[in-house]
């Protein structure tokens, strides 16, 4: 029998709600869990690990064709797709479980189904009412499958870890994390892979270094990479569906194609109306730095907030929140500045901080940066090279970093320790005064000398033309 009344309700089970409920659970609290589906939510079950395990597969291809360069024999063949997912599955599996033992040691109660406001303090959850001193929305958000015709005859990314055998010709649409992401892994495992998207780059957002390298390197391994393209529809042809662009042209036909669009917000069938949180027309609920909505003792923590969408951010606003409600740490709150993130492509990219662009426009004339590209060791032997590249974005005569941007292989690995020093307001000089360590890639971050000469390099051009 579950209570009916708690300290603290957890709409969502995923990474934010878990959070939450965990840390309340450990201050003594009475705690429930709303959760329809597989605790863990996204991150789990449809992002972050089903994802990462597809790249470790991807990287093994990639390290498989190049063996027999080091005098390794191996011979590769197709991915079995099947088996591979199946032990994916049974991994995630063990996560579930693990989370389900959590939520029973720390006393929490597992409430089963969907959350629905019928009032400030209160829920309601298949027809059960439930009240609480604090309700947290912590429910995530979906992929967007976009109002266009045809839309349906492709997948999303929950649809592309749902695949049971690998599809051999496949369109992505979107050049964001998620479909370079995607894109990446299929190509690496052995599918004929093409990339759409309408921005003029892909990952838009990041530093231009990065989106460079990325494409050259994405085309090196086969990629079709068709950026600056509107995607107006899809349409069956045979078996095979079809891409319709805005310039009249058809892509395809394609066995599969994927939707990596973008995600929005779960509100839609929470009923906030009932409680006056308000929305945005986007579905974010949106939040001041502690992550109140606009109703007293109603929170919003993770995706649905829509600031920065990763796992740790959304783990760490439901934890500095628990602190915050439940000990003496009254200004617990998350710093959403200076966020790092990687995105697993292939090659990896690592990024902390301003992008050069961003900090110009900030900075103006105060930015100097440095930069390098270069063939990484790993490849000395090998007939395909993978390039790494780094730059590092400096403000003020102090040279303070105010950015760190990295692709290339182990950038994931490498960032982590670059984005405290960051955090902690390193300057050059502190990594000029760093002793490398040799031979990695990651020395190169600590052994860049000369800055970039954006103006000279645009001179030299001109000089070059004329
Ligand atoms: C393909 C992909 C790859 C990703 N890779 C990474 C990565 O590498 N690193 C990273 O940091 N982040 C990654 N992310 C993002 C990460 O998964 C999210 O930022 C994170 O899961 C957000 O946590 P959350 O608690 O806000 O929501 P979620 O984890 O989405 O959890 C929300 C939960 O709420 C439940 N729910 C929804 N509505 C209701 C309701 N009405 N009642 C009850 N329950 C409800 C849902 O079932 C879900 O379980 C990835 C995401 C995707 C899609």
């Amino acid at each position: 029998m579950k209570n009916r009344h708690y300290d603290l309700i957890a709409i969502g089970g995923g990474s934010g709600g878990l959070a939450v409920a965990k840390r309340a659970a450990e201050n003594g609290k009475r705690v429930a869990i709303v959760e329809a589906s597989r605790m863990g939510g996204t991150c789990v079950n449809n992002g972050c690990v089903p994802k990462k395990v597809m790249w470790y597969a991807a990287n093994l291809a990639h390290a498989a064709d190049d063996a027999g360069h080091f005098g390794v024999p191996v011979i590769r063949s197709a991915t079995n797709w099947q088996k591979l997912v199946d032990a994916r599955e049974e991994y995630i599996g063990r996560i579930n479980s693990s989370w389900n033992n959590t939520v029973n040691n720390h006393g929490i109660d597992h409430i089963v189904g969907y959350a629905q406001f019928t009032n400030s303090d209160a829920i309601e959850v298949d027809g059960i009412g439930y009240t609480a001193d604090h309700i947290v929305i912590a429910a995530g958000g979906m992929p967007i499958l976009p109002a266009l015709p045809g839309a349906e005859l492709g997948i999303t990314s929950d649809g592309f870890f749902a695949l049971r055998s690998q599809p051999k010709n496949v369109a992505v649409i979107g050049g964001g994390y998620i479909g370079v992401e995607l894109a990446g892994m299929l190509r690496a495992l052995g599918s004929d892979v093409t990339i759409i998207g309408m921005e003029d780059r892909v990952l838009e957002v990041f530093d231009g270094m990065i989106s460079d390298v990325l494409s050259e390197e994405m085309q090196k391994q086969g990629i079709t990479v068709n950026m600056g393209v509107t995607v107006t529809g899809l349409e069956q042809k045979g078996d095979q569906v079809v891409i319709k662009t805005a310039a009249g042209q058809l892509k395809g036909a394609f066995d599969t194609v994927i939707w990596a669009v973008g995600r929005a917000p779960n509100t839609r069938n929470l009923n906030l109306e009932a409680a006056g949180v308000d929305v945005h027309r986007n579905g974010i609920v949106p939040v001041d730095d502690y992550q109140n909505t606009n109703v007293a003792g109603i929170y919003a923590i993770g995706d649905i907030t829509g600031r920065a969408p990763l796992t740790p951010v959304a783990i760490a606003a439901g934890r500095k929140l628990a602190d915050r409600l439940f000990t003496d740490v009254k200004e617990s709150r998350v710093d959403y500045q200076n966020i790092p993130s990687v995105v697993f492509a292939h090659p990896a990219v690592g990024t902390v901080g301003l992008t050069e662009e961003a900090a110009r426009q900030h900075y103006g004339d105060e930015v100097t940066v440095y930069e390098t590209k270069f063939s990484p060791m790993r490849y000395a032997l090998s007939e395909h090279k993978t390039a790494t590249a780094m730059k590092l974005v400096c403000v003020g005569s102090e040279e303070k970093i105010v950015g760190v941007h990295i692709i290339g292989d182990n950038a994931d690995e490498m960032l982590q320790g670059f984005a405290v020093a960051v955090k902690m307001g390193a300057c050059k000089a502190d990594f000029d005064n760093t002793i490398a360590i040799h031979p990695t890639s990651a020395e190169e971050l600590v052994t860049m000398k000369v800055p970039v000469n954006r103006q000279a390099s645009v001179e030299q051009q001109w000089r070059k033309a004329s």
